[in-house]
């Protein structure tokens, strides 16, 4: 794989996976623009610090990506500064987790807002610049539980199974201009998100996995880059499991 003159936007990539992601972008030649909100800006700086470790050139730009107005100025900055922006993946995101019969309508416009809203947000603003360039990739988080639902969840699972209607749907109107949009459905993976599961969890969620261990944002990581690459030109509007098997119930 090999991303050189290839820019990448990662949102949410101050930590965990959406920092893997712009990481492995880097690596296989991508400059990349990192992004996550401005009470994390710090944390990202470390991100924009590793990528030019790697030789890449890299801009942080803070951004609440659940606001049109922030989107819009983020994008429009990205793509000045570094002259064309050719992938795009859709990581931010967040959990509030309650029973739907207790769940407020702040916990669900939160989840929905922060995990699906701002994917559209992303995606129209940088389409205007793959439509041009005729080559645009469009990549976004989703998750096994938009897929088979989670009790508790139900506010997370709406917005991940939103992405993957939104992908699928982005697909089909801009695949003629030679831009491609996948979803990727995460199982447990290892970050911030999913730490505070105690040892009792962890062990029930294992057996689930038939490759019986948990991810890494590295193992998404990888997969993202695939999908970013020339190699995945002819695969659009799919939904690319990595879970260890878990999402097969
Ligand atoms: P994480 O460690 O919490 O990272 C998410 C990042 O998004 C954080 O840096 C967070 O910032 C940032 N963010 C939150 N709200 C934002 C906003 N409004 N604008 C910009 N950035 C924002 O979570 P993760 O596990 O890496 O999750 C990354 C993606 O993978 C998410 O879409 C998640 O739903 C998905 N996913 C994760 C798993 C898993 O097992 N971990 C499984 C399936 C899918 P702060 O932390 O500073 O708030």
């Amino acid at each position: 794989m090999d991303l050189s003159n290839k820019v990448a936007v990662v949102t949410g990539s101050a930590r965990g996976i959406g920092k893997a992601i712009a990481l492995k972008l880097a690596e296989v030649g991508a400059d990349v623009v990192v992004n996550d909100i401005p009470a994390a800006a710090e944390v990202l700086e470390g991100t924009a610090h590793e990528i030019r470790a790697l030789k890449r050139k890299t801009l942080a730009i803070t951004a609440d990506v659940s606001s049109s107005a922030d989107v819009n100025k983020f994008i429009e900055t990205a793509a000045a500064q570094m002259g064309r922006i050719d992938i795009l993946v859709n990581n931010a995101g967040v959990t509030r987790d309650q029973l739907i019969m207790r769940m407020t309508d702040e916990e669900w416009d939160t989840v929905l807002n922060i995990d699906l809203k701002s994917a559209f947000l992303c995606s129209r603003a940088v389409i205007r610049y793959m439509m041009k360039q005729r080559w645009g990739r469009i990549i976004s988080i989703a998750s096994v539980v938009g897929l088979g639902g989670n009790a508790g969840q139900a506010n997370y699972a709406a917005a991940k199974a939103g992405i993957i209607g939104l992908t699928k749907s982005i697909a089909k109107e801009v695949g003629s201009r030679n831009i491609t949009a996948n979803a990727i459905a995460p199982g447990f993976i290892e970050t911030k998100m999913t730490e505070a599961l105690d040892e009792k969890q962890r062990q029930i969620l294992v057996q689930r996995i038939p490759l019986q261990s948990i991810g890494t944002p590295r193992d998404v990581a990888e997969a993202v880059a695939f999908l970013a690459s020339e190699e995945a030109r002819y695969i659009t509007g799919q939904v690319l499991g990595v879970d260890g098997g878990m999402g097969l119930g």
